[in-house]
């Protein structure tokens, strides 16, 4: 069982053994209001899965829970949600597995979004991967020599969160500079406003530079420009043999991961330059679903 709670979404999935979906049921998740009241949504809507579907709970293997915020995955702890006021120090691994009479597994979204793509998607065979997801926050997860790289506190991966000026816009994480104050989807969406003079979407910006519009374009090769220079530092740093840029704005298209390309080829290091491969994410909205069905396979 795959459960990814999202801002928006509560997503509770079935998967078999060959991680083919069998069944997914989607809540909003503004009506949890508390966490018992979710307890029981992901404890119902699991049963009632396994009821129609007349699998027994000896059947299932486990539970993997994808969550938005920073998470103890070893004591199943949540530390708190960014996005989702009400949770502190939660042992949601020990409450779920009380509900449930199945062994919970916790991570957060990033670190599963990079679990599914190294084992399903489009860092699959490789060894020393980043998987980056671009949204109104820039998160990454770290697979590194062929297992997720956690640090000290299960923190790793924010790439988002690294500066890549030493002046510049305050963080709310409350560094400088960092990437996500130059390419978080709400600051795209306020350069191209100032470049188009008028509201734009980033929908509507894609389609524009895939059609050749030069201030489209403009902004989608900063972007990249941006990005790019972050990921200089990622990979002189770690020599990964892969990157994968998931989420929407890596629906710009060939301009965006053009120059990315060229920036890494002409700032890296030659050796980790010419090591690396960029790819986009390949398991789209799902990945979450499915790294967390991975992560009861692998059992962390
Ligand atoms: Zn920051």
């Amino acid at each position: 069982v795959a459960v990814d709670l999202g801002g928006t979404n509560l997503k509770v999935a079935l998967f078999n053994l060959k991680y083919k979906l069998i069944e997914k049921q989607v809540f909003n998740t503004r009506q949890f209001r508390t966490k018992g009241v979710l307890i029981k949504a992901i404890t119902n809507s699991v049963r009632n899965m396994l009821g129609h579907n007349g699998i027994g709970i000896r059947q299932v293997l486990g539970v993997g829970l994808g969550l938005p915020g920073p998470i103890d995955a070893q004591k199943g702890i949540v530390h708190f949600f960014p996005n989702i006021p009400g949770w502190k120090e939660v042992p949601l691994k020990q409450l779920l597995e009380k509900s449930l009479c199945l062994p919970v597994f916790l991570d957060n979204d990033a670190n599963l979004m990079a679990l599914a793509e190294y084992e399903l998607g489009a860092a699959r065979g490789s060894r020393f991967a980043i998987c980056i997801t671009l949204g109104t926050g820039v998160g990454g997860g770290l697979v590194f020599g062929g297992n997720l790289s956690r640090g000290k506190s299960n923190a790793t991966g924010e790439i988002g969160h690294m500066p890549i000026n030493e002046e510049g816009p305050r963080c709310n994480c409350g560094g400088t500079a960092c990437l996500e104050t130059y390419i978080g989807n709400d600051r795209i969406a306020a350069y191209a406003r100032k470049l188009f003079k008028r509201d734009i979407s980033l929908e509507e910006l894609s389609r524009l530079a895939k059609r050749g519009d030069t201030r489209a374009i403009k902004v989608w090769s900063d972007v990249g420009r941006h990005l790019g220079a972050a990921l200089v530092s990622v990979v002189n740093l770690l020599n990964l043999d892969c990157i994968v840029i998931g989420g929407g704005v890596a629906n710009a298209g060939k301009v965006l991961f053009e120059r990315i390309k060229e920036v890494i080829a002409q700032q890296a290091m030659r050796v980790q330059a010419e090591d690396v491969r960029v790819f986009r994410a390949r398991l789209g909205s799902d990945a979450g679903l499915l790294g967390a069905a991975i992560s009861v396979r692998r059992k962390n």
